[in-house]
């Protein structure tokens, strides 16, 4: 009896041509599709009276209190905007601390006294509303006894609708929070955080006399993720349960040659980026730049940026489409940080950056930046919060997923540095020394030959290896991992940076007392550059050298998970959130017990389903072939020919078996142990027990996948997954 369906899967891959777009869906109009499916400002201000307009715009844009005879006004607005697009339902869209978002859909539809039924949706139950979801992580902000929790109307990120070939449903951005008003969601402590960033910002800005009415952070996230085709997707237990292969032998062919990234893009897969594109256009997602990335099987998708709340719903919004759209495809969408060892995995560049709510970008160095103070008093606050929560940033991007690509040499080490290139390199020596003087100078790049064009030449280079680096005008985290929320970083950032412009503004008051603005402000500059110029770094961040540099420095040098998240709650990070009203001690506390717990689940799922791999489906099938060679080893006998080489496989074989099997106890046993009674210790167990019993089984589960008959082995393959398609 044929033993298991290796090549079915392979088959099942009809055609690299897979998944079309409709015809006539080709000359789509961009700019008419644009938004149809989210409810903007402009169609918000046609469609309401233009008092209740100027309230709610009053809301919107400097956060004014919402009053409740404009959220009636709004509903109707929302409601019959909503239901002239096919909306049934509607829902407060929210994005609790599992890093996902949530959902819970009500009908518009209230029966009517003659049998029929009308559509019905009020300003009560758009501002708030109380889905229950006790079952969200709260790291004990929820007891059950008071287990209310309520979503809230998030005004200034624009309601959507999403919809399939069935229905629409109208879905609200809302922030969620406990009964007593604590924050159980991302979102609002990133509003929390844009809050004191925008107070900051204005208290800056006034010496510089800039006229601003806000001052607002600007994100634009670059998604990394990963395509394979279905039928291998569902033959992968580990990809279905863990997100990632716990198994898989590195293949002949990897990314070495560099023949995918930025290649041209495979028809199927072009299909699916329009695809996923469109949608993003109609909900108002400025999907911009796509591309092949490094590890075959690899992309990335960027968008404009926006306000940092608005980025950060739509950053979830991006996954989710990526997500639904591939299955169009028969394909399925991975955003783990580290899907497939031995190749590169995958990030979320989040770019940063500091601005008016006119579009002022206060990070702009300009042609001359050592002339610019207003740009250098940013740029300095930047450098003194970094270095200063350096810990904290760490923290935040923290996770079993992430433990596999920081430091791995294709992204940022674990050390969190900030990378200025060479021009503001220069600046921060100048400074540092007291001297400002100049800029260094781009000037233009001859390419020797007169067809083409001089080009002009950045003041600065890239570095790739820099977790936080400056960019021509805006900062790149880019430790971010693929899979996680951009909320919780950039409140951090928000947060970190308040407080630096707060610091800074402190000294500078006190210069004042005895100096003209700019030589106070000179002093300033030199001085928070002398506290803090260890955390800039513009070398090489993969060489062991920066390792050794870095402790000299004293920077932090947190490796893994466990390493980073205590620092999360350190008394100096629980002050700061408090002083900004960003998180309260126990909202911080609770984010850090849900992280931890988040880490334990993680790995014990991990450390299960490797086992239970072993067990069923990588056993069985060595144990068949043995039995096969087995077979050809007793009939060699019988009719005497050489059977010397196919005992030497079966040796070698039999003894790999054992060496699995008993590995594989041994994960079990460590599997069956808690570790502790708290989470942390639960936790703390899966990092140094679970963990390196997985990594043993895996060791020799990957020998025997190159020596077991391909026919036999009972999954898909690292080729086969990445390069069929
Ligand atoms: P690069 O990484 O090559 O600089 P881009 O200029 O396209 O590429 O920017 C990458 C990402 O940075 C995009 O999502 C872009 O919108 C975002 N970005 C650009 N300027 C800013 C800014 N001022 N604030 C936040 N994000 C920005
Ligand atoms: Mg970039």
């Amino acid at each position: 009896s044929k033993s298991f369906k290796r090549f079915d899967a392979i088959a099942a891959v009809k055609s690299p041509g897979n998944g079309s777009l409709s015809p006539g869906d080709k000359s789509f109009d961009i700019l008419h599709i644009f938004g149809e499916n989210a409810l903007h400002l402009t169609e918000l201000k046609a469609r309401l009276p233009k008092q209740i307009w100027k309230e709610l715009k009053k809301t919107i844009t400097e956060n004014a209190p919402l009053n409740p005879d404009v959220a009636d006004a709004v509903a109707v607005v929302m409601k019959n905007w909503a239901t002239e697009r096919g909306a049934t339902h509607y829902t407060h869209w929210f994005q609790p601390l599992t890093g996902h978002t949530a959902e819970k859909h009500d009908s518009f539809i209230t029966p009517n006294q003659g049998g029929g039924a009308v559509a019905e949706f009020s300003g009560k139950e758009l501002i708030q509303g109380e889905p229950d979801a006790s079952s969200f992580p709260s790291g004990g902000l929820r007891p059950t006894f008071e287990a209310r929790g309520y979503t809230a109307w998030d005004p200034t990120s624009p309601a959507f609708i999403m919809e399939n070939e069935n229905g629409a449903t109208l879905c609200i951005p809302t922030a969620f929070v406990s009964w007593k008003g604590e924050a159980l969601d991302h979102k609002t402590p990133l509003l929390r955080s844009a809050e004191a960033l925008n107070k900051a910002g204005l208290r800056a800005l006034k010496y510089f006399d800039v006229d601003a009415t806000r001052v607002v952070s600007t994100v634009g996230a670059e998604q990394e993720y990963f395509l394979i085709d279905k039928e291998f997707f569902y033959r992968r237990p580990d990809l279905v349960m863990a997100g990632r292969s716990l198994f898989g032998a590195v293949p002949p062919k990897g990314q070495e040659l560099d023949d995918h990234y930025f290649g041209s893009i495979q028809d199927r897969v072009l299909s699916y980026m329009l695809d996923v594109e469109k949608e993003l256009y109609r909900l108002g997602v400025p999907v911009k730049t796509r591309h092949n990335e490094v590890a075959p099987g690899q992309y990335e998708i960027a968008p404009i940026f926006e306000t940092s709340n608005v980025a950060a719903d739509h950053q979830q919004l991006m996954m989710i489409v990526l997500r639904k759209v591939a299955r169009k495809y028969d394909l399925v969408c991975i955003m783990h940080e580290k899907p497939f060892a031995g190749l590169n995995g995958s990030g979320k560049h989040t770019n940063w950056s500091v601005s008016t709510s006119d579009g002022m970008n206060l990070m702009e160095p300009g042609n001359d930046p050592h002339s610019n103070m207003l740009f250098l008093f940013f740029c300095t606050a930047v450098i003194s919060a970094v270095h200063k929560h350096q810990d904290l940033l760490r923290a935040v991007i923290a996770s079993a997923g992430n433990d596999h690509r920081l430091g791995a040499n294709e992204a940022p080490p674990a050390i969190i540095s900030i990378f200025l290139g060479d021009q503001l390199d220069d600046i921060y020596a100048q400074i540092k020394s007291g001297d400002l003087k100049s800029s260094k100078k781009g000037g233009l790049l001859g390419l020797g030959t007169p067809v083409l064009p001089a080009l002009p030449k950045h003041a600065g280079d890239r570095n790739r290896t820099s977790p936080f680096a400056f960019t021509g005008n805006k900062f790149e985290f880019r430790a971010v991992g693929s899979a996680q929320s951009v909320s919780l970083p950039v409140t951090v950032l928000n947060t970190i940076m308040s407080e630096a412009i707060d610091h800074m503004c402190d000294l500078l008051d006190e210069q004042l007392k005895s100096a003209d603005f700019e030589t106070a402000l000179k002093t300033v500059l030199t001085q928070v550059t002398n506290a803090h110029y260890p955390i800039l770094f513009n070398g090489d961040g993969y060489s062991d050298e920066w390792q050794e540099e870095a402790a000299k420095r004293g920077l932090l040098n947190l490796k893994t998970t466990m390493d980073a998240l205590p620092y999360l709650k350190s008394d100096d990070n629980a002050a700061l959130f408090e002083k900004y009203s960003v998180l309260s001690k126990a909202e911080l506390e609770s984010r850090f017990e849900i992280f931890v717990d988040q880490y334990f689940k993680g790995i014990n799922i991990e450390g299960e389903t490797t086992a239970s791999m072993v067990q069923t489906m990588i056993i069985p099938s060595v144990i068949r072939y043995l039995n096969e060679l087995a077979a050809t080893l007793d009939r060699g006998d019988k009719l005497g020919f050489a059977i010397a080489g196919t005992k030497r496989v079966a040796d070698h074989l039999a003894s790999e078996l054992d060496a699995l099997i008993e590995a594989n106890g041994a994960l079990i046993a460590q599997n069956a142990e808690l570790g502790g009674d708290t989470e942390h210790e639960k936790a703390e167990h899966m990092r140094t027990n679970v963990i390196p019993a997985m990594n043993k089984v895996r060791e020799i589960a990957d020998r025997l996948e190159r020596y077991v008959a391909d026919d036999y082995w009972p999954m898909p393959t690292y080729k086969d997954m990445l390069f069929i398609k």
